[in-house]
């Protein structure tokens, strides 16, 4: 994994690419975001084959 990885939305676990779509989508906020907009609090990045990452629910 790049450890340089640039903090976007394009690179976050929960971006949605929206084919046909002027914009894409958020899919933790529900947001329509781009994706060399800067990443909120909520990115991450990959996670490792066989682990989870425990879903925010205070949203
Ligand atoms: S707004 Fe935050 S959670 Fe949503 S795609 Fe961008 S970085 Fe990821």
């Amino acid at each position: 994994m790049d450890m340089f990885m640039k903090k976007c939305c394009g690179n976050c676990r929960q971006f949605e690419r929206q084919p046909g779509k002027a914009t894409d989508l958020c899919g933790a906020w529900g947001h329509p975001t781009k994706a060399d907009r800067e990443a909120c609090d909520f990115w991450m990045m990959m996670v490792k084959q066989g682990k989870t990452v425990k879903a925010r629910e205070d949203n």
